[in-house]
């Protein structure tokens, strides 16, 4: 079983970060969240974000 890697809980089908690759629960799962190292690159990179969370405005 995956275990949220912010806050140890225990996830059942845990999707994981796109970004980073990390596994965390829905409440971590947005890079801001886990102050994500893939995410960084993004905001130097440009536009890679695409539909790979839940809870965009
Ligand atoms: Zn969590
Ligand atoms: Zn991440």
């Amino acid at each position: 079983m995956d275990t949220c890697e912010q806050c140890g809980e225990k996830l059942v089908g845990a999707r994981g970060c796109s970004y980073c690759e990390g596994t965390f629960c829905p409440h971590h799962q947005l890079p801001e969240k886990h102050d994500c190292p893939g995410v960084k690159n993004l905001d130097k990179t440009g536009d890679r974000f695409d539909s790979g969370f839940d809870g965009s405005p």
